[in-house]
């Protein structure tokens, strides 16, 4: 049978060569299946040769038989792209009432009023953000602590309301704060608009005041917690941690306090290189530490789950939900095209559009590259602008050498700016980037548990993907 190869990567993983095509489907197959579809020397009688025909590894005719059910899943996979950039960050201060060891937006303190989004910033970036084609719209918060704008934070969301009544777009407000100053006149505003509380949590309290910096954050924190669940509900309150080098040595017991303070998920983040998280003693040693940690944390999530209570790692289930299922994650870590501008812009304190969280975070640190321009612009200029066309030769891992042949690419994201961060460049270098190699280590471990322990994991995964 002259049969032809579709697009795919591969790689060996456990015992198995893992075959991805460019809809995520995967395959573990034997060893040395690749050589035989390559060399034309596969058995086309056997069961394993249909099952390649079948999804969209080879092809019997120069244009599959299913090409249109193909470029329908292509589109679905790729569906970001098409909606529009639809997460958008407004950052409304930099002042915070933490001194987190870790903190990645150079916060400054509470009483610094000259770091706080003016007015006028939040009504031009209210416009910008309409101009986006999305049908979603996400209205993201962030500081420093920006529950420390109360008055910014309720006329944000109250411009955005008022637009839409013309818009007609599905909202939804996120609210990211370290729960302190979950006030009355906070939580009031979170009820009207069914803002989602989106807080962080670093594991038990010894642990989360050290790298806090405070003696009762933790105290305070589980307070705020608390009482947001019991004013908005339980389900609107959501948490994720960050891995300081200190977290590294306690998988069990962070995973322990989620469960403990009864949330059903949780977020192993692990730090990235900005801000005061940017002195980090040695980035090799930690991003090794970390891919242990992640691997203890998620066996303990596992056993937790098999013991019949829920809690999901929601890193895994970005993965998983891109391996598994036809439909797009919009995460924007993970994205190729690359999320920056496609799926997030950030609006910030400074009167600046950026192309991501962390672009704003560099700026913090004097690099000023993924500034987009100011609010007042229009978005055509700004979205179209030669910065941004630029960005656009190195968004995708499709087009970047080291990742376009990848075994893991469908799975993975670009991510310019860490590239630019790390390596001084925006193409970056993947044998020496240790976001790839965390990202590789991390997905190669999920595929190995789907090959190796299917009964045991495979039940747990699709609790976590309803
Ligand atoms: S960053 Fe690394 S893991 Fe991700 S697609 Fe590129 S080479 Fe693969």
């Amino acid at each position: 049978m002259n049969y032809k190869l579709l697009p795919f990567t591969f790689s060996r993983i456990s015992s198995k060569e893992v075959l991805v095509n460019e809809l995520g489907d995967m395959m573990a197959v034997p060893k040395g299946t690749v050589n035989a579809m390559v060399t034309h020397s596969i058995d086309t009688k056997s069961e394993l040769y249909k099952s390649l025909v079948a999804n969209f590894f080879l092809t019997e005719n120069t244009i599959p038989a299913l090409i249109d059910i193909y470029a329908e899943r292509l589109v679905e996979k790729k569906r970001f792209m098409d909606d529009g950039t639809s997460l958008h960050i407004f950052v409304l201060t930099l002042r915070c009432n933490q001194n987190c060891i870790y903190c990645q937006a150079s916060s400054q303190d509470e009483c610094c009023h000259h770091k706080s989004m003016t007015f006028e910033t939040m009504e031009h970036s209210v416009d910008l953000m309409f101009k986006s084609p999305s049908n979603w719209l996400t209205m993201e918060f962030q500081g420093g602590e920006p529950s420390l704008e109360p008055r910014l934070l309720r006329y944000g969301i109250e411009l955005a309301e008022e637009k839409n009544k013309t818009e007609h777009r599905n909202m939804r407000y996120v609210l990211c704060t370290n729960s302190i100053n979950l006030t009355d006149e906070v939580l009031n505003i979170c009820k009207s608009y069914n803002v989602l509380i989106s807080t962080s949590l670093d594991g038990p309290s010894w642990l989360h005041n050290k790298n806090r910096g405070k003696a009762d954050s933790y105290e305070r924190v589980v307070k705020g917690i608390d009482k947001a669940r019991s004013v908005l509900g339980h389900a609107q309150v959501a948490a994720l941690m960050t891995t300081s080098e200190l977290a590294l040595d306690y998988p069990e017991d962070i995973v322990d306090e989620y469960v403990n303070l009864s949330f059903s998920s949780i977020f192993l983040r692990a730090l990235n290189p900005y801000g005061l998280a940017s002195e980090n003693s040695n980035w090799d040693t930690y991003t090794a530490r970390f891919i242990a940690f992640y691997k203890q944390a998620f066996e303990h999530i596992l056993f937790i789950n098999k013991q019949g209570t829920l809690l999901i790692e929601e890193f895994a289930a970005i993965i998983l939900r891109k391996m598994l299922t036809p439909w797009c994650t919009g995460f924007v870590d993970l994205q190729s095209p690359a999320g920056i501008v496609n799926s997030v812009l950030v609006y910030n304190y400074d009167g600046y559009l950026y192309a991501s969280d962390e672009s704003r975070m560099l700026a913090e640190q004097g690099d000023f590259s993924f500034r987009i321009g100011p609010v007042t612009e229009s978005y055509e200029n700004l979205i179209y602008s030669k910065k941004v066309r630029e960005w656009s030769n190195v968004w995708s891992n499709e087009l970047l050498a080291g990742c376009s042949d990848c075994g893991v690419r469908a799975y993975c994201g670009a991510d310019p700016v860490r590239n630019h961060t790390t390596q001084d460049d925006k193409y970056g270098y993947r044998p020496t980037s240790l976001l790839c190699k965390k990202n590789k280590a991390i997905i190669e471990y999920l595929i190995s548990l789907i090959i190796e322990r299917k009964d045991e994991v495979m039940p747990i995964f699709k609790t976590w993907l309803q």
